[in-house]
């Protein structure tokens, strides 16, 4: 078999894009370095293994996580239908048998025609065009290397410190005031001012709150412009008073005075539905940053579709270098998938692996790319990948960076808008880029 697409990495991202591809017609190569060399995280020689939780986050379609899966099944995804035949009881979120799911996988991908799996290490950037990279959040260092000498060096990271988001609307406008430092008039910040009481009863708080274990190969050191906020604080009482809560350069309106510290929230996205707490990265557990953070004056109602986290990953600065068919703008023919391209969770690489494949598949066809509306979850975490911003970090998928819904849609019934808005588009989009799968398994 000739092969007309390469795909370097058979975890989650390369596998869908595998099938992707073959499912539209084309002969594929997918090179997986397992388990000749295993990587730090994982244990099998299995395509698709989940490294960590044997869980796929929430099933409903009124989560974004949970729409996402249902656009990507629209698509024929390879990881949905694996995870449908292998789901294992958890109340409202999907899980499935780990075992079972990636040998699933990695039979299917296998026994496909179109198909060969080969196992072996790429230790630089093949030169076969069209060419996927889904080599994971613990890509080899060699190909690392190599990647980072192409896109340039400061275009690829290697560890990801991200801050909490928070919904916009779950934000108390009665505390927080709008300015940014050194400026009259309203600012760009959102600023939740805090006495020194406050402040000291937010830091007792944070030192006696849980962190995440750290795994083995996951180095202790912090990079300096991205310390944990709580590795911070564990400093001294007033270093984060004179750090990332430093209240200079704002004058709180209420009292006309400026505040004892502040805790700035910057735009996450254009529609301002959400918004960045300001260097607050954080390694403590899910379950205290939203205890911890609500005791902030401000926050006691937030909601966090994102909360944050720090962990060994290897990422495009993708706004800098990818273009919204995922291919790298001063590479044609060379697509980036999965985690690496600079999303962040199983479902989110996945659903990248379809994308990058399908569009690998039209550069051979010589048809123009797809790219889905910005209304569904995939254009979603397309629009997150290609919009310029200070300081990229990778993202979940959530509805922080939909665009707002037309009308002003009650707190419960949002997901089920933004649901049914996506669903339409997406099967408009579809129709006319013809993308339905055949029935059957399309080969
Ligand atoms: C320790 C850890 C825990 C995580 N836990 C979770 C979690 O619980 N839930 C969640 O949603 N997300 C989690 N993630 C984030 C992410 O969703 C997963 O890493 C996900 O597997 C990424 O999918 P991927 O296809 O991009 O990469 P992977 O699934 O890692 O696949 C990449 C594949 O490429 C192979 N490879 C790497 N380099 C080469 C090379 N040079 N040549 C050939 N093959 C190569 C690897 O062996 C691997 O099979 C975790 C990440 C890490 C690092």
């Amino acid at each position: 078999m000739m092969a007309e697409l390469l795909i370097i990495g058979g975890g989650l991202a390369g596998c869908e894009a595998a099938w992707a591809a073959a499912r539209a017609g084309l002969a594929v190569e997918l090179w997986e370095m397992r388990p000749a060399r295993q990587t730090p995280a994982h244990e099998t020689g299995l395509l698709a293994e989940l490294v960590c939780s044997n869980s796929l986050r929430a099933a409903k379609i009124t989560s974004a996580v949970g729409l996402l899966k249902d656009e990507m099944a629209r698509l024929g995804s390879i990881v949905i239908e694996a995870a449908r035949e292998t789901r294992v009881p958890a109340g409202g979120a999907w899980a499935v048998d780990r075992m079972e799911f990636a040998g699933l996988i990695t039979a299917w991908i296998q026994e496909h025609p179109r198909v060969e799996v080969v196992t072996r290490e790429a230790d630089r950037i093949p030169e076969a065009r069209p060419l996927i990279l889904a080599t994971g959040p613990l890509t080899s260092e060699a190909l690392a290397a190599d990647l980072a000498r192409l896109t340039g060096r400061d275009r690829l990271f290697f560890y990801d410190a991200i801050a909490p988001i928070i919904d916009a609307q779950s934000i108390d406008r009665s505390i927080a005031f709008e300015a940014s430092r050194y400026e009259d008039g309203p600012g760009d910040y959102l600023n939740l001012p805090l006495t020194e009481n406050e402040y000291n009863a937010f830091y007792d708080a944070l030192m006696a709150a849980d962190t995440v274990k750290r795994r083995d190969f996951e180095s202790t050191k912090h990079f300096e412009g991205c310390l944990p906020i709580e590795v911070m604080a564990r400093r001294g009482r007033q270093t984060l008073a004179f750090g990332p809560m430093k209240p200079v350069g704002l004058i709180d309106p209420r009292t006309n005075r400026r505040p004892f510290a502040v805790v700035q929230l910057r735009r996450e996205d254009a529609h301002g539905t959400a918004f960045n707490m300001v260097g607050f990265q954080t390694r403590l557990t899910h379950a205290a940053q939203s205890q911890v953070f609500r005791t902030i004056p401000g926050l006691a109602g937030a909601e966090f579709p994102r909360l944050g986290s720090i962990h060994r990953n290897t990422f495009l600065e993708a706004p800098a270098v990818l273009t919204p068919a995922l291919e790298l703008r001063e590479n044609p023919g060379l697509y980036v998938a999965g985690q690496l391209s600079g999303v962040e969770g199983y479902v989110e690489s996945a659903a990248m692996g379809i994308l990058a494949g399908l569009n690998a598949a039209r550069r051979v066809r010589e048809i123009p790319p797809v790219v889905p509306p910005v209304t569904t979850a995939l254009g979603a975490l397309i629009t997150h990948l290609t919009t310029p911003i200070k300081n990229f970090q990778p993202s979940n998928v959530n509805f922080g960076l939909f665009p707002p819904l037309a009308k002003k849609t009650p707190k419960k019934m949002r997901g089920q808008a933004y649901a049914d808005r996506a669903q339409k588009d997406l099967e408009a989009w579809m129709a006319e880029n013809d993308l339905h799968p055949e029935a059957g398994d399309g080969q």
